[in-house]
């Protein structure tokens, strides 16, 4: 007999072995799972040889709050155990459940975390990129104007950047991420934990000719590695800006301080006019 609550549990992102002995039997053993996609889980429960004698529940945050208090009503009245799991991976993570666990946390419900496999852990793991600190951003988004607008502000996070990406994006999203993270090694780690795992690592643009050669497939993150400047605070940006601007057009002395320094080519660019104008 499991103790009441909501259960939050990791599945494999690929390898059917990446479940762990704990996760395997509290989905043998709770009566509910609330999932995304109920053919998904079941299908998942099948292949890991779990019994399916329970009820399967949808659910996404943006479903009816009915729903979430359904489940909460579940456990606190019927002593219920109720799963959280989403189609691979982690819950909550780009994935349904912050707000079910909220509302669990208001209402005085136990959760339990069951770990395991994490898109946005595993890329990191494979890229060797800095892992001190990093900042998980979520998908990139779709359209150009937002996607841009997105990479200008985190083009001054002090940290490693991870996005979730997919396949038909990821060649204008290399574009994009060129023209922002000028210098600064990237990362695509590619169907992780499957048969044909890779991780490419390289600049925007030797990124944008590996996945020209090779059209991209399959699930992906995108990694961006820390400006090479740990304290820009201390550069003399303008005075190196200005001396190279003396020797050389106005963009490419953009390009080299962009280059050098890993910073963001609009405001370098933007810096450079203003001091063109000014003198
Ligand atoms: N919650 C999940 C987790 O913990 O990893 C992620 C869910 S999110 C909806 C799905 C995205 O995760 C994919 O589009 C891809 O960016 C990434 N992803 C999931 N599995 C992956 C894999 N095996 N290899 C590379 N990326 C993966």
């Amino acid at each position: 007999m499991m103790k009441k609550g909501l259960y939050v549990t990791a599945t494999p992102i690929g390898n059917l072995g990446d479940i762990s002995a704990r996760a395997k039997e509290t989905l043998e053993k709770v009566s509910y799972v609330a999932c995304e996609d109920t053919r998904v889980t079941r299908k998942l429960f099948s292949l890991l040889g779990i019994g399916q004698d329970k009820t399967f529940i949808t659910y996404e945050d943006h479903s009816e709050e009915e729903r979430a208090q359904k489940m909460i009503d579940l456990i606190r009245d019927k002593d219920a155990a109720v799963a959280l799991v989403s189609d691979a991976g982690s819950p909550l993570i780009s994935d349904p459940g912050y707000k079910l666990v909220h509302k669990c946390r208001e209402q005085n419900i136990p959760v339990y975390v069951l770990p395991g496999c994490c898109a946005v852990i595993s890329a990191l793991q494979l890229s060797g990129l800095p892992t001190n600190r990093f900042m998980f951003a979520g998908f990139v988004p779709n359209r150009q104007k937002a996607r841009g607008d997105l990479f200008d502000e985190l083009s001054k996070v002090n940290t490693t950047l991870v996005f979730y990406e997919t396949a038909p994006r990821l060649l204008k999203t290399l574009a994009a991420a060129a023209e922002v993270f000028c210098g600064r090694e990237m990362a695509v780690a590619r169907e992780m934990t499957k048969m044909f795992e890779e991780c490419v690592n390289g600049s925007a643009e030797e990124l944008m000719a590996h996945f020209t050669k090779n059209p991209p497939k399959g699930e992906m993150v995108l990694m961006v590695s820390p400006p090479l400047a740990k304290n820009q605070e201390n550069i003399d940006v303008n005075g190196v800006l200005k001396e190279l601007m003396e020797k050389m057009p106005l963009k490419s002395a953009v390009s080299e301080v962009v280059k050098a320094y890993g910073l963001n080519r609009n405001d370098v660019y933007r810096q450079a006019v203003k001091m063109k104008n000014e003198s």
